[in-house]
């Protein structure tokens, strides 16, 4: 089921997320719902914040594959590079963001395993604005604040330019 997406000025978007206890069949089924949502908008990843839901999970596509993180946790961050980047809860905005070129993350996966993933490049991007959103956390707080400036006021105009798909803001 292709889940709804809060857009930014939800409430939700700045809780920080709570632990998962146990990976019951909701959970699963809920991961499946995210894999499902980001490949309808042909994102790279959604955390669950931006589902309606403080739980500490996000999916990220690496390449064809989807990766499933539950209770992450950033073992280290490497490097930085500034990129262009988006996020579903702000359709149609981008912007400038410096992220470590390099994240080692742990996570539970969803059949229960430790699971450790070293990650570069646009993996790499998405695992951290994940995790960013499982803390309350969003991509213009990262932006300079020139950059922030921006973004908020491109964000103004294009509230009423939001493709259909995306639902009502
Ligand atoms: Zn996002």
């Amino acid at each position: 089921m292709k889940l709804q997406i809060k857009k930014y000025g939800h409430p939700v978007l700045r809780k920080v997320a709570e632990p998962i206890k146990e990976i019951d069949g909701k959970i699963i089924g809920f991961a499946s719902d995210m894999c499902e949502t980001i490949t309808f908008f042909n994102a790279l990843g959604l955390a669950a914040n931006q589902a309606g839901k403080t739980k500490r999970i996000f999916v990220a596509k690496n390449k064809e594959m989807f990766l499933v993180f539950i209770n992450p946790k950033i073992i280290s961050l490497v490097g930085v590079e500034i990129a262009t980047e988006g996020c579903l809860s702000f359709p149609g905005l981008f912007g400038e963001i410096e992220r470590a070129t390099r994240v080692v993350v742990s996570a539970i996966s969803l059949q229960g395993k430790e699971i450790r993933v070293s990650a570069t490049g646009l993996l790499a991007r998405a695992i951290q604005h994940e995790i960013d959103h499982l803390d309350g956390i969003l991509f213009i707080d990262r932006a300079d604040k020139k950059e922030r400036k921006r973004m908020l006021s491109v964000w103004k105009g294009l509230r009423n330019c939001i493709p259909k798909q995306y639902g009502n803001i």
